[in-house]
């Protein structure tokens, strides 16, 4: 039975990842911290009691859907105690990875900017595309529910670094005017709206033909139970950087 705690138990994907856990006998939440009340059955510490929390409850895996700035704090201390962190906030900016590389090398950490697999069956299928209509325009569109702080989305920035393997583009963000298509670019759509849970689509267009790769989450909890998955497969490894997809592979 792995032990985990959950930074952000109080929001969307913390309740989710709380409700999902009690229906797993792998996996035990024994604590969250949030700064907002939550009432769940087990003790919420504020983020400044993050260290007494940490001791007390001994995880091995701390699960984060926060804020980055929220991320960076709880890295800081779950290196400090020797606790694993698998990570599924998004939006981070370069000092945020910094602190997160730092952590990663004193204990596990799983980062993903999506625990579906769906997501990751859909990377893994962008590389043959790419290379099979290598001439092809490339467009992105994602769709997140109204109140999503980052845009665009963690994954529509891994699905535009996973082309980047491919092709070398710019992105364009959106189109306004008179903005004809050069060759060399991605554009990359945003919409918000609704409780949309995330939407994913690449088009690939040329020689009168589409191919379209969508994928769409209808339910928090394909997250929940892939962070959750993560959270197992991370207990007990040696410090180091892993991905959703080391995961999978062992599945
Ligand atoms: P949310 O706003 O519903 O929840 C965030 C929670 O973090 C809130 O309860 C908030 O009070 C809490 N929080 C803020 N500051 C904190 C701090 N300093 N310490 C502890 N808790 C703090 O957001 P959400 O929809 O649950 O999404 C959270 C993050 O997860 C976002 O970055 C989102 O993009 C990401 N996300 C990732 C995946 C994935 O598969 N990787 C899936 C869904 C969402």
């Amino acid at each position: 039975m792995t032990h985990v705690g959950i930074n952000g138990i109080a929001g969307r994907m913390g309740q989710t990842i709380f409700e999902t856990a009690q229906e797993r006998d792998d996996v035990t939440v024994t604590f969250g911290l949030d700064v907002d009340d939550a009432d769940r059955s087990v003790p919420v510490y504020s983020p400044d009691e993050t260290e007494t929390a940490l001791a007390e409850h001994d995880p091995a895996v701390v699960i984060d859907f926060t804020v980055p700035e929220a991320t960076t704090t709880l890295a800081q201390a779950c290196a400090d105690a020797g606790v694993g962190l698998v990570v599924g906030t998004t939006g981070f900016e370069e000092d945020g990875f910094a602190v997160l590389s730092e952590t990663s090398a004193e204990v596990p950490l799983l980062k993903a900017t999506n625990f579906s697999r769906g997501i990751q069956a859909l990377l893994r299928s962008l590389g043959p595309a790419l290379e099979a209509l290598s001439t092809y325009d490339v467009e992105v569109m994602e769709t997140h529910h109204n109140a999503k702080r980052d845009a665009p989305s963690g994954t529509a920035k891994t699905i535009l670094e996973e082309i980047g393997e491919y092709r070398d583009f710019e992105t364009v963000p959106g189109r306004e005017g008179i903005q004809p298509r050069t060759e060399d670019e991605v554009g990359m759509l945003v919409r918000r709206a609704g409780d949309i849970r995330g939407e994913h689509e690449i088009t690939i267009a040329g020689n009168d033909e589409v191919l379209t790769l969508q994928h769409r989450a209808e339910d928090r909890a394909v997250f929940a139970a892939g962070a959750l998955d993560a959270a197992v497969w991370l207990a007990g490894r040696g410090a180091g950087r892993y991905e959703f997809g080391d995961v999978i592979d062992d599945s």
